[in-house]
């Protein structure tokens, strides 16, 4: 089976010293996960060397990096490199965050760039895509969720789409506390897979991992998770709250 993953986004919440007490409240619940389950914590970069030392060798739990910068390195005044995350044995990298899109101008080929670089550095990238609510409305949120992928993944080869991980985050949902039915998220997550099928093949389309994100919570993860293509959530709010993150790690599939 492909990978399971709860995936936490802390966005930029939490001083260090809650983000310690966070993560050691989960640790200490001592979740057992099967080997196909991962728990990854996107944290704020000043936090990723504490969060990485608090994990240890704990192989089921992973930090990510929730964004880094386009370029390798240079004259770019208060940006993360790839680089400098792979030096710190950061693995994960989030990329494409709605947030990021609306806020920082984040392109579809701006994050190809982005994309390149963590595979160039051996740094998996959460590649998140999602529609606005006008597109939803609209009902051509298919479309716009292929032309993500397209013009920021699909020129990849094979072998690097392989156990790639996406995140389908439908922007209406997300910190909105509206949340996709499972009809809609099974239906978008079917989508993204069979694209993936078209371009490369059906067997490779079976290794990519689709975590759903938007207002995922611990009374409605399970349901959403059950789903046959939702292979676990990318989490805000929820996330922040150790009791809520441990009832949606315990939701992943079985
Ligand atoms: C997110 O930030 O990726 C997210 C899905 O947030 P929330 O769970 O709060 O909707």
């Amino acid at each position: 089976m492909r990978k399971q993953i709860a995936a936490a986004n802390w966005k930029m919440n939490l001083t260090y010293q809650q983000a310690e007490k966070l993560l050691d409240d989960i640790l200490d619940a001592e979740i057992e996960m099967k080997p196909d389950q991962q728990t990854i914590f996107a944290v704020p970069y000043p936090y990723l060397i504490m969060a990485k030392s608090d994990i240890e060798e704990q192989k089921q739990y992973a930090v990510a990096a929730q964004n880094c910068y386009s370029k390798k390195s240079g004259a770019y005044t208060g940006e993360v490199s790839i680089e400098m995350l792979r030096s710190i044995n950061v693995n994960y990298c989030v990329l494409g965050h709605s947030e990021r899109r609306e806020y920082f101008a984040e392109s579809n080929t701006m994050l190809a760039d982005k994309v390149n670089l963590c595979l160039e550095f051996n740094i998996e990238p959460i590649f998140c895509c999602g529609e606005p609510l006008s597109i939803r409305e609209a009902s051509t949120q298919n479309d716009f969720v292929t032309r993500q992928l397209e013009e920021s993944l699909f020129h990849l080869p094979a072998e690097k789409m392989k156990n790639f991980i996406i995140a389908y985050e439908p922007i209406w949902a997300i910190g909105t506390g509206k949340t996709a039915t499972t009809e809609q998220a099974q239906e978008m997550h079917a989508h993204l897979r069979s694209i993936i099928a078209r371009q490369y093949n059906s067997e490779l389309a079976e290794t990519v991992s689709i975590l759903y994100g938007g207002s995922v919570k611990a009374n409605n993860a399970k349901e959403l998770f059950s789903c046959k293509d939702v292979d676990g959530g990318l989490v805000g709010g929820a996330s922040l709250v150790a009791a809520d993150f441990i009832e949606i790690m315990k939701s992943l599939k079985q």
